[in-house]
């Protein structure tokens, strides 16, 4: 067995329930470890009502940072010192970093988002982006798109709990990104879905339909489709949706969920370390 946890070993972990499915402890793990990097990244499982002792163990045992999950993001966020822009507007945060005692907190779905994009050719800035979803996952989207340049966004959800959350999102960016025009409208109103749509320079699925069991759905008639339409997924499972597949078969540029799974990681790994992570190896490691 290698020789890599030794006395002055950092720690970082993700904090939420459950966390057993996780792959961030092989991911960054093995980042670490190929960086020559003497971290180790764990997972435990807490739930709300833990967060508190959490957070004194992650001060006593001065870990160097990590990450939250369900249900523990807002919580955190209330628990940390300092928030960043994003995760400030959200009130949520999912990655944590320790500066000398000093716990700020990040909300890097959104970037992990927008980098993939980027990847792909595609920039948010100046453009009009028709997001389905408010959930935490869009939410998280729809505040960096808005810091991030884009010109107008136009939020869809059904009537269900998560309709608020479009509307708070809507009201916090009219204060804190003016430039940035926000709409929340009925996911039901196909009419204004099909108007939206036709003006739109990106349009994105940020809702759970799509991915398994859903993912004989779709939540866009296909004739919604142009040619100068950019159509993006958040379901990385199964990698290409429904949605995905019509929205190619009708010529446009199309973009998984996987990636921004991956670039989320690697902000993540960023902050933490201030080095990029080795994706490439560790892409080949996990195909082995
Ligand atoms: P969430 O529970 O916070 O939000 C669920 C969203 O789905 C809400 O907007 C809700 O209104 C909508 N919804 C539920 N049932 C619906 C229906 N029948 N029709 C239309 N909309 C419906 O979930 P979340 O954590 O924000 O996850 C949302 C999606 O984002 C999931 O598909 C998840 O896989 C994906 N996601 C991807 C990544 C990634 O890295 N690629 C990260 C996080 C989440």
């Amino acid at each position: 067995m290698e020789k890599r946890i030794s006395g002055h070993t950092g720690l970082l972990a993700l904090f939420g329930s459950p966390v057993g499915h996780s792959g961030s402890p092989a991911m960054y793990n093995f980042s670490f470890q190929h960086d020559n990097l003497d971290y180790a990244y764990l997972a435990f499982n807490v739930n709300i009502e833990q967060m508190p002792k959490a957070f004194e163990a992650i001060r006593v045992l001065n870990m160097k940072g990590g990450n939250f999950t369900m249900p523990c993001k807002n919580i955190a966020a209330e628990l940390v010192d300092k928030l960043s822009p994003a995760a400030e507007i959200i009130g949520a945060c999912n990655t944590f970093v320790n500066e000398n005692g000093v716990i700020t907190g990040h909300i890097t779905d959104g970037i992990g988002f927008n980098i993939n994009l980027q990847k792909h050719g595609v920039e948010v800035k100046d453009k009009k982006v028709v997001i389905l979803g408010a959930g935490g996952a869009a939410t998280a989207i729809q505040v960096q798109l808005a810091l991030d340049g884009a010109k107008e966004i136009n939020i869809f959800n059904i009537d269900d709990e998560f309709y608020k959350k479009a509307e708070s999102t809507k009201e916090k960016l009219a204060v804190k990104v003016p430039d940035c025009k926000v709409t929340v409208d009925h996911l039901e109103d196909q009419e204004t879905l099909a108007k939206e749509i036709k003006e739109a320079d990106i349009l994105i699925n940020a809702t759970i339909i799509g991915m398994k069991p859903y993912d004989d759905q779709t939540l866009v008639n296909k004739s919604l489709f142009h040619k100068n339409l950019i159509v993006a997924d958040t379901v990385y499972n199964p990698e290409k949706t429904k949605m995905i597949l019509e929205a190619e078969e009708a010529g446009c540029k199309v973009v998984g969920g996987k990636g921004m799974l991956l670039w989320q990681g690697a902000v993540n790994y960023e902050l933490f370390t201030g080095k990029e992570m080795p994706i490439e190896e560790y892409q080949k490691f996990q195909s082995k």
